[in-house]
């Protein structure tokens, strides 16, 4: 007797290969059987005829940490409700372990409100098995965030690193990583790693070589100087040979746009001399950041407090004013997700916001950033659709969701925050794009969310339909699968997912979340 047979499913087993009709058997969360046809009893059978069975599919570009999903939300709704079984957090420099001091937690503070949240951990060992006596309703691995180690070393100082410092906070890498951290990964954009040398970064990324880690980048700018710091990667992945990926990869701002063929050139040819990488990517033309990110850099290098401190000091309020004045085009559609500003204005553009206010839209901004507290994000249309739809076809990237795992009842629950819709949706609207667009076979197009991201993450044994594999599947229909959330209504679940296993144990039914919870913390190793 086997716990699940799945009966005349399509399978795609995830490895890009031709699609096959077969039954499915799995046992202790194990497939344990693949033939055209089964014939032992099983607890559960599921009729599949015409539904296409998957790998569950792998999120290497996850935030459920940061947003603090795992704590308020360890269901992971919005994950597993589009089909991801296993997430990938502690992305874009920030990880909620180790923590080398209580300075290191503030590195999340831009997406999230620490006040009143707890935790009892300072080592990555001691987080993991905080973790692992949790249950989640997908698979949730971690890597070490750079910006939360140096913080926690040397909180909101913009410096290089002494020799002593840098020796702990790499003996702080070595120890997450036997710990079962997946890797590091860096916010090079954000204030705190501005200052960040390429030594510093050819040192950690050669530990992550020496333990067959990730090593995951967020770029030091998407816009203009893209080409420079797609270079900085890929001098990383050439120099130390580590697996590297470039998270959430785009051009932002139309000015920017015409840069992308060339930056592909680029990257094409370092991965044909060689070099490990990969780019994940989420398939929406709107990004979702933090506001204090429009600031010139030398206005935000001295932390939260001090950007503060500028703001009430007239003649740098003056100063930043008149850096805003000259990109205010772009900040007028800036449309606000979340803040704790007073008035009510999520869900409003600032030019909407400057209206009402009676002020110009770069006043309006500072405004809200200077009285809407720590977690102030913001929606931007800033890629371009063809761009996006290209780059999903591209051999090198990967669909992620960049986002959390957030509850659909988060419309009525959090009516104060909007959350961007890939949380919901990154995965049906990219398979949506696919059968549009036609350019991509399914086979092709399941493999960049299962076993070519499975390998990025270092996953053993998921990613891949296969009889000893874990049991993490996807069961859909391929001409109705999509997502159903948008910038106005995020919290709007896919359609076309019927079932969702994780570890063998159903966790999405009919669309719905079982509440099962059957997903478990992962290590390296
Ligand atoms: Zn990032």
């Amino acid at each position: 007797m086997y716990d699940l047979l799945i009966k005349n499913a399509t399978v795609i087993d995830g490895s890009g290969e031709a699609s096959f009709v077969a039954d499915l058997a799995s046992s202790g969360g194990k497939i344990v059987d693949i033939a055209q046809h089964i014939s032992t009893q099983a607890r559960l059978v599921v009729q599949a005829e015409g539904l296409v069975l998957a790998p569950g599919f792998i999120d290497v570009q996850n935030h459920s940490d940061s947003y603090w999903c795992l704590f308020d939300n360890p269901s992971l709704d919005s994950n597993i409700l589009q089909g991801f079984t296993s997430m990938l957090v502690g992305n874009c420099g920030t990880s909620l372990a180790p923590l080398l001091s209580r300075e290191a937690l503030k590195s999340s503070q831009k997406w999230h409100n620490l006040s009143g949240t707890n935790f009892n951990w300072t080592t990555f060992s001691e987080f993991a098995e905080t973790l692992s006596s949790m249950r989640f309703g997908g698979n949730v691995g971690s890597m070490v965030g750079y910006s939360t180690l140096r913080r926690g070393l040397i909180g909101d100082a913009h410096r290089s690193l002494s020799e002593a410092e840098s020796s702990v906070l790499l003996e702080a890498f070595i120890s997450a990583l036997k710990a079962g951290a997946f890797g590091l990964s860096t916010g090079l954009s954000y204030s705190h790693e501005a200052s960040v040398s390429e030594l510093e970064l050819y040192d950690l990324a050669k530990i992550a070589t020496e333990h067959n880690a990730l090593f995951s980048v967020h770029l030091r700018d998407e816009a203009e100087h893209l080409a420079e710091s797609v270079e900085e990667a890929i001098e990383i992945a050439q120099r130390c040979g580590v697996r590297l990926k470039i998270s959430h990869f785009k051009v932002r701002g139309k000015a920017n746009w015409y840069i992308l063929p060339e930056v592909l050139e680029r990257l094409e040819l370092a991965v044909h001399q060689g070099a490990d990488i990969s780019l994940d990517m989420y398939p929406y033309t709107s990004t979702w950041q933090p506001l204090y990110t429009y600031l010139p850099k030398w206005a935000t290098q001295a932390g939260r407090d001090g950007m503060i401190r500028m703001l009430g000091d007239e003649v740098q309020y003056k100063k930043i004013l008149s850096y805003l004045h000259e990109h205010s085009d772009l900040l007028r559609d800036l449309v606000v997700a979340s803040t704790s500003y007073q008035m009510r204005v999520i869900g409003k553009s600032f030019g909407l916001i400057a209206e009402r206010l009676g002020v110009s839209v770069e006043e309006a901004l500072l405004e809200v950033l200077k009285n809407g507290g720590a977690e102030i994000l913001v929606f931007d249309a800033c890629l371009d659709e063809q761009q996006v739809r290209d780059l999903l076809l591209h051999p090198l990237s990967v669909v992620a969701t960049d986002g959390g795992g957030f509850n659909p009842a988060g419309a009525t629950k959090h009516a104060d925050k909007l959350v961007h819709p890939r949380s919901f949706g990154a995965a049906p609207k990219f398979l949506a794009f696919m059968r549009q667009d036609k350019k991509l076979s399914l086979e092709t197009a399941i493999a960049k969310l299962t076993s070519v991201p499975a390998r990025i993450w270092g996953l053993k044994n998921r990613g891949q339909i296969a009889i000893g594999n874990v049991a993490d599947l996807v069961l859909f229909n391929p001409l109705q699968i999509d997502s159903q959330a948008s910038l106005v209504n995020p919290f709007h679940t896919p359609v076309g997912i019927q079932k969702v296993w994780v570890n063998g144990e159903l966790a999405v039914d009919g669309g719905a979340v079982t509440g099962n919870r059957s997903g478990v913390f992962l290590r390296r190793l």
